[in-house]
């Protein structure tokens, strides 16, 4: 076999000057920082009193350099003596001696990132006053001084000053609070070693609900409002504790865990070290709970407190270490709370949105060193594509031996950093197995397997030939080792046989005594691989219908819907109206009929409308109807879905946007009659705004432009700006996202990108190239940079095409000319005048 790493370094993915980062080598460690913080809300601004424990191993006169961005330092000292310093904005450099020196500064700032604040605003008169951090990748040195890498491990203190009446919290424990004058004072201590990037604070007007759980305070900080709603997204919370405690054989590392609810955080969640940052938007009532739940959020987090902040990947591109991690251990709270069925369909949405960025937009090794900024490497490599390969270890080992490798991992680690190869070694350890060949070809390399199957039976001999072959491209290794299981079903039962596939092309022929009726592939999702049959209809209807495995069934209803024969769409229609169905079976079977686009597929999905309660699936129903353009019977049905009060936020939001995709014009103002009907996310708005998208008219932009205006949500402006990506050829669109790319929301600016790379005109490319070297944010100017790529790319093969037309016309016109003269040489004399 041909493997070995970087072998297969990707594509798409690193720009041409991209190179190696390495992390910093400054020579000295922190043992402990403390930093005082006066956080003034009203002019945004902050002030600190920070001390440095340091350690060196050189005990002469030495300069430390420390991270540090924009800050105004105030005043330096080393060991409580003035002492040359300089700063230029990124570093500070301080001059020391001794091999413990102390290192105080006083600064000032007003951070543009790395610390946030937010209040009332014209979308949100009534919020509250908040202050909120994010340190993850690199913006902790915004509004503090450290050494700011994850390879760094250190203790630390916040003494949080804020006005009367608001909380500040932190990580570690809180060890006084106390109200002086008007101000109160909450000073927090972590006295575990923990990355810098872990360090927290979100202060504003809380309120607080508490909990004890086997001896850890549980905490839970909500906005005002949402108190009695709390439950909904908090009450799995102890559940996840005790389950990763007990699957990971080790208990929960810190004494408090707090969960803190704040107003336009920049992602879901944030693991700060006992204390995790969280969104608003994981709120919801009990309406949207029977589609909406926070449970994957709130175990993703919580995985993190041991993947990630007891054991931290030492330096970035091992953020899978993270990552993966979470979310294989968030879906694996999924099997344990909601059986075989959720966790396999949440896998197998695990590897649709790999594939979608693997094909979209690039591949790389999940470990590599080759990047820009630290924050690109946080994508569908680290996350789904990890924790596929994560299963197929778990598979490989069994369960028992790959949650002792965890469990022996964290305990080795633990409070301390680990890479890659680190793992590596425990789980041999543990295993007793050699793994090189597996972190080659999953971790050190990009791509991944696709594996044909065909089958043929033989009568003579009773044997089932079945012949794989690894069709992977070219960015992906010639030749995967992949061990998976067969399960074959004939009259009288199944059999399970175990292959091992290790080249290009293999041919395994199994005694099966009798004629197959189906053969599963992989039953239960246990291989990181494409499985790709071509069966007749016959067979997949069997898988469909009689086989027990979520993963070949899927497999079934996607291949049925392609093929939209008359069985097909029979089979696809009873899966999907049959009460026992697992939900996610019924919403692959609408989304199959959606794409089979017959009159029978209609009809089967609008029967399904009457039967079907589950709303998850009704949602995915009325999303599949918007297949069926200007059919009447489909509008007057998502008519009634959508105007009706008892239906969940999310099915009338697909019912909106199907509408406007089937109605056009005629449902325009249906839309605008429920435009602002209140929804969990104001999802209902949105769904109404895409309808308006799909009309696609003058009067519809009007309303899609209005609802960019800043006196609505953030989350609907960013669907509206991204929508505008549907209005080509408009110059006030461009306006707009010229004004907009500017905008203080992330949020929206993330929304630009998305709309200006759906425009191919010279005019955005103005746009995206400013916002791809200035925006704030390293992902923003990531997005864009790929949006101008892609639009440029698009102008150039118009142009070229453009160019080829011209020459064609000029080819015809010669042509012409030349038979003209042809026909003026050959033209008999006899006729001339
Ligand atoms: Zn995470």
């Amino acid at each position: 076999m041909k493997v070995h790493p970087y072998l297969r370094p990707g594509r798409d993915f690193a720009y041409p000057e991209y190179g190696a980062v390495y992390p910093p080598d400054r020579g000295f460690s922190v043992k402990h920082l403390r930093l005082e913080l006066w956080i003034d809300f009203g002019s945004r601004r902050i002030r600190g009193i920070e001390e440095l424990r340091l350690s060196r191993s050189d005990g002469g006169e030495g300069w430390v350099k420390l991270d540090a961005c924009e800050l105004e330092v105030l005043k330096v000292t080393s060991d409580g003596a003035p002492t040359d310093w300089h700063y230029d904005g990124q570093l500070l450099s301080v001059k020391v001696r001794g091999t413990e020196p102390v290192v105080a500064v006083e600064y000032r700032a007003s951070p543009r990132k790395g610390l946030h604040f937010v209040g009332p605003d014209r979308a949100n008169p009534g919020r509250g006053l908040q202050c909120w951090s994010q340190g993850e990748t690199e913006y902790n040195r915004y509004w503090m001084v450290l050494l700011d890498h994850p390879s760094v491990k250190h203790t630390s203190e916040l003494i949080v000053h804020v006005p009367k009446g608001f909380v500040a919290v932190s990580n570690g424990d809180l060890v006084r609070h106390e109200v002086v004058g008007d101000e109160e004072v909450w000073h927090w201590l972590m006295d575990r070693p923990h990355s810098p990037y872990l360090i927290s604070v979100a202060a504003g007007e809380f309120e607080l609900i508490e909990e004890r759980h086997n001896g850890i305070l549980l905490q839970y900080y909500i906005p005002r409002g949402w108190r009695d709603k709390a439950h909904l997204s908090f009450s799995k919370t102890p559940k996840v504790i005790d389950f990763l405690s007990s699957y990971l054989n080790h208990p929960y590392p810190y004494r408090k865990y707090a969960q803190v609810v704040v107003h336009e955080f920049i992602f879901g969640g944030m693991e700060n070290t006992t204390a995790t940052t969280l969104t608003d938007l994981t709120l919801h009532d009990e309406l949207a709970h029977e589609e909406f739940s926070s449970d994957p959020l709130v175990a993703h987090e919580l995985v993190h407190q041991w993947f990630g902040d007891l054991v931290t990947c030492r330096d970035w591109p091992h953020i899978w270490l993270n990552e993966s991690f979470a979310t294989y251990l968030e879906n694996l709270f999924v099997l344990h709370d909601k059986g075989e069925e959720e966790f396999v369909y949440e896998m197998v949405r695990d590897l649709d949105s790999y594939l979608s960025e693997y094909r979209e937009r690039y591949a790389r090794p999940i470990v590599t060193r080759v990047y820009r900024y630290a924050a690109e490497l946080f994508d569908s490599h680290a996350y789904p594509k990890g924790a596929l390969v994560l299963n197929a270890l778990r598979s490989l080992l069994g369960d028992e031996v790959f949650r002792r490798g965890l469990s022996e991992f964290l305990r080795r680690f633990a409070y301390r950093t680990a890479d890659t190869e680190d793992f590596r070694k425990v789980m041999e350890e543990v295993s007793g197995r050699n793994l090189e060949l597996f972190f080659e070809q999953y971790l050190y390399n990009a791509g991944h397997p696709v594996i044909s199957v065909e089958e043929e039976y033989d009568e003579g001999s009773g044997t089932l030939k079945l012949r794989f072959r690894q069709t992977q491209g070219e960015d992906s290794l010639p030749e995967y080792w992949v061990p998976v299981r067969v399960e074959v079903n004939t009259g009288s039962g199944k059999r399970e046989f175990r292959l091992e596939l290790r080249s290009r092309e293999e041919v395994f022929v199994l005694p099966v005594g009798e004629r197959p009726r189906w053969v599963c592939v992989d039953p239960m999702f246990e291989a990181f691989a494409v499985i790709e049959r071509k069966l007749g209809d016959e067979v997949w209807i069997r898988i469909l219908k009689e086989d027990t495995h979520t993963y070949c069934r899927i497999l079934a209803a996607r291949a049925l819907g392609k093929s939209g024969s008359e069985r097909a769409v029979e089979a696809l229609g009873e899966v999907l109206r049959s009460p026992g169905t697992f939900w996610g079976i019924a919403v692959e079977a609408a989304k199959a009929l959606g794409n089979a686009r017959t009159e029978s597929a209609k009809r089967e999905l609008l029967e399904a409308l009457k039967e079907v309660r589950n709303k998850k699936v009704r949602t995915a129903v009325c999303e599949a109807l918007s297949n069926f353009r200007g059919d009447r019977e489909v509008i007057r049905t998502l008519t009634a879905v959508f105007e009706d009060p008892t239906e969940g936020y999310y099915t009338r939001q697909a019912a909106a946007s199907s509408l406007g995709k089937v109605g056009r014009e005629e449902v325009r103002e249906l839309l605008l009659k429920h435009i602002d009907d209140p929804s969990h996310n104001n999802v209902i708005t949105a769904g109404c705004l895409r309808g308006l998208a799909e009309i696609g008219d003058e009067e519809s932009l009007k309303v899609v432009m209005r609802y960019t205006e800043d006196d609505k949500p953030s989350h609907v402006r960013a669907v509206a700006v991204s929508l505008l990506g549907r209005f080509p050829g408009r110059r006030e669109v461009i306006e707009r996202l010229r004004e907009l790319s500017r905008d203080e929301s992330y949020r929206v600016r993330r929304a630009v990108v998305a709309a200006c790379s759906e425009l191919f005109t010279p005019q955005v490319l103005g746009i995206l190239n400013q916002m791809a070297e200035q925006d704030t944010y390293e992902m923003v100017r990531r997005a864009a940079r790929d949006a101008a790529e892609k639009v440029r790319k698009a102008l150039e093969r118009g142009t070229e095409y453009k160019a080829l037309r011209e020459e064609v016309e000029r080819l015809r016109e010669e042509n012409k000319k030349m038979l003209e003269r042809i026909a003026a040489i050959s033209r008999p004399v006899e006729v001339k005048g």
